[in-house]
Formats: C-alpha cells, sequence, structure tokens
C-alpha cells in the first residue's frame, strides 16, 4: 500500500493507495473516532458495489446510506439540498462524517456538502473511478455545477482520509478508465517528463492488452497523485498561478461540457481541450511543433469508444 500525506493550511489529508483497500476492518476501524453518524453518500450504480458493504464498518456508530442518480447532471444545487434535508431529517448534527463513495460527481458533490453543513463536518473520499482516484479526490475543490457553468458554486475543503482501492476499478467500464488516463496524462504533460514516458508504454500495452498489473496501476495512480499533491500544497487556493497548471485543457473543455448540456464525459472533453490549448499554443508560437507532435500522439493513445479526430497536422 502506498500512502501519500498532503499538508494543507488547516492540517493534513491522507491518500491511501493499493489493493483490498475496502476489505481492511482496521483501516476502518480506526476512522470511527472521527464521528458519532457517518452519512455515506454514493450514486445509484456504485452503491451496492461498495457503499453497503461498508455500513456493517460503522455498526458501532449510527450509519446511513444516502444514494442519489449516477452522473454529471446530479451535480447541482438541487441535489445538494435533498442530501441535506435527508441528513437533516435522519437527525444529523455537528458529530456527523461524511463518506463519499463514488466517482468525481460524488466526491465533489459531497465533499460540498460536508463544507457547508452545520458550518462544516469531516469528509472521508472513497474515490471509485480512476479519474476521481487520481484527480478529483485530491486537493479540496468541492462544488456544483449551475446553468452558467461548470464548478462555479462550491469551496475548497479539505477530506481527512482518502482510500483508492486499486480493486474497485474492475467493475469500471473502458471508457470511464479511459477518462481517469487523460487527466493522469495531463499531470505528466504539466510537470513530469520522467512520468510522461513511464506513461506512454503503459497506454500502449491498454491498447494491447486491455488491463494493466497492480504495480502499473498503482505506479500511474500514486505518480499521479503525488504531482496534484505537490501543486495544492503550494498553490492551495489556486492564488500565485501554480495551481492553475492544473487547469491545462480544462478551459476548453468545460466549454463543450456546457455546448453539449454535460452529455460527454469530463476526459473526452478534457482530451479535446488539451489537443486545442496545445495546438493554440503552437500557433502562438509557444509550443515547439515536436512537442506539439509528441503531445498529439500521446493523446491519440487514449481511446474512448466514440474518438475524437486527433492528428498532427498544422
Ligand atoms: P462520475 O462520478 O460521474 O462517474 C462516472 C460513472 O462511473 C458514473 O456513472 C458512476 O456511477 C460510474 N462509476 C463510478 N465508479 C464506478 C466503479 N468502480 N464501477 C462501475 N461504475 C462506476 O464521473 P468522474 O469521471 O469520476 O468525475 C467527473 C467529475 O469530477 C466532474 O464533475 C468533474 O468536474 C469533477 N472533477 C473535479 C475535480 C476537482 O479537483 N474537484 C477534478 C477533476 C474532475
Amino acid at each position: 500500500m502506498q500512502r501519500i500525506t498532503l499538508t494543507h493550511s488547516n492540517a493534513t489529508c491522507n491518500i491511501f493507495i493499493g489493493p483490498e483497500l475496502l476489505d481492511d476492518k482496521q483501516l476502518f476501524s480506526g476512522l470511527l473516532s472521527l464521528a458519532n453518524y457517518f452519512i455515506i453518500v454514493s450514486d445509484e450504480n456504485v452503491a451496492s458495489l461498495y457503499a453497503t458493504p461498508l455500513l456493517s464498518y460503522f455498526k458501532t456508530k449510527k450509519c446511513d446510506l444516502i444514494t442519489i442518480p449516477a452522473g454529471e447532471k446530479s451535480k447541482n444545487r438541487v441535489v445538494k439540498q435533498q442530501i441535506e434535508d435527508q441528513m437533516l431529517s435522519l437527525g444529523c448534527g455537528r458529530d456527523t462524517a461524511i463518506i463519499a463513495v463514488g466517482g468525481g460527481v460524488i466526491t465533489d458533490l459531497a465533499g460540498y456538502v460536508a463544507a457547508t453543513y452545520c458550518r462544516g463536518i469531516p469528509s472521508l473520499y472513497i474515490p471509485t473511478t480512476l479519474l476521481a482516484m487520481v484527480d478529483a479526490a485530491i486537493g479540496g475543490k468541492t462544488g456544483v455545477n449551475t446553468r452558467f457553468g461548470k464548478n462555479l458554486i462550491g469551496s475548497f475543503y479539505q477530506p481527512k482520509h482518502i482510500f483508492c482501492d486499486l480493486n474497485v476499478l474492475r467493475t469500471l467500464c473502458h471508457d470511464e478508465f479511459a477518462n481517469g488516463l487523460v487527466e493522469t496524462l495531463k499531470h505528466a504533460l504539466i510537470v513530469d517528463n520522467n512520468f510522461f514516458h513511464q506513461l506512454t508504454p503503459l497506454l500502449d500495452k491498454l491498447n494491447t492488452q486491455h488491463s494493466l498489473n497492480v504495480e502499473e496501476l498503482e505506479l500511474l495512480i500514486t505518480r499521479s497523485c503525488q504531482i496534484k499533491c505537490d501543486i495544492v500544497a503550494k498553490d492551495e487556493h489556486e492564488r500565485n498561478g501554480l495551481r492553475q497548471l492544473l487547469n491545462f485543457g480544462h478551459t476548453i473543455a468545460h466549454g463543450i461540457e456546457v455546448l453539449k448540456d454535460y452529455d460527454i464525459s469530463h476526459g473526452q472533453a478534457v482530451l479535446a481541450g488539451l489537443w486545442i490549448e496545445s495546438c493554440l499554443s503552437h500557433l502562438c508560437g509557444y509550443l515547439s511543433k515536436d512537442t506539439f507532435v509528441v503531445i498529439t500522439h500521446a493523446l491519440a493513445k487514449i481511446k474512448f469508444s466514440t474518438p475524437l479526430a486527433i492528428t498532427a497536422s498544422q
């Protein structure tokens, strides 16, 4: 098991990465002192797979599961209010902790509920998509979408712990896995050339053999998390420009998502955004042609079932 500690303005957040973490009763018994009431928030695809089994770990305390419809369209103020109203009717007070079990939609939304419920209660994340493990769960950005744009309402609020169990990725469909690969590749492109050269053969392997072994997965997730943590630790609230590096591809991606009414996966929108922003940078004279071609070829290694056309031509 790998462990990364993110030091932020309030305290630390521990990130655990490895196989079979969700089977580790001891790991979870260490969390019981955090609260008297645990609310697990999950979506309808993930709840029965990974959230319901957790209820037994918290039976010495109060524990309930709140399930919401899966997908980006649930990441809004109405669903946030529904979760809060359910928690209020259950009698959850300040001694409650939220456990978010799901992809980035769940960690963003449940994290935002935790940030504002009773003026802030502890949160724990169990990301179940690759994208959430390498990106969404890390760094404390929580929030919801509005019709005016993505993530426009939210807060910076760090979870106490993040548990990335590699086994949960077995039930993830190919396109969802590809979404996470896009953010991983983004991390390599912005700061770590060595990681880029470790990653591209893994992308080739995925295209031929369709899976990675535990060591390869652990490397990919751990290095990607470490890159994000290093940046967040230096610019947690996106004030000095450093954290903006993580937005590479996202200005265009968010525009595409709004235009498509969120009927495109975040990763696929970011893939397009990475290429278009690289292209613009090249056309404006910042990015060399050679680097632009290298980026283009690397992006083309990530395949979605409905492919986007990416070519290396100018
Ligand atoms: P998601 O949460 O919608 O999950 C994608 C789909 O996979 C859903 O249908 C979900 O039910 C299903 N799923 C999740 N885990 C599964 C599993 N193990 N097995 C089978 N199915 C599973 O989407 P996502 O791609 O994880 O996250 C996208 C969201 O993350 C976007 O809202 C984006 O804005 C946000 N995000 C936030 C940050 C941040 O810093 N806070 C960073 C990147 C992305």
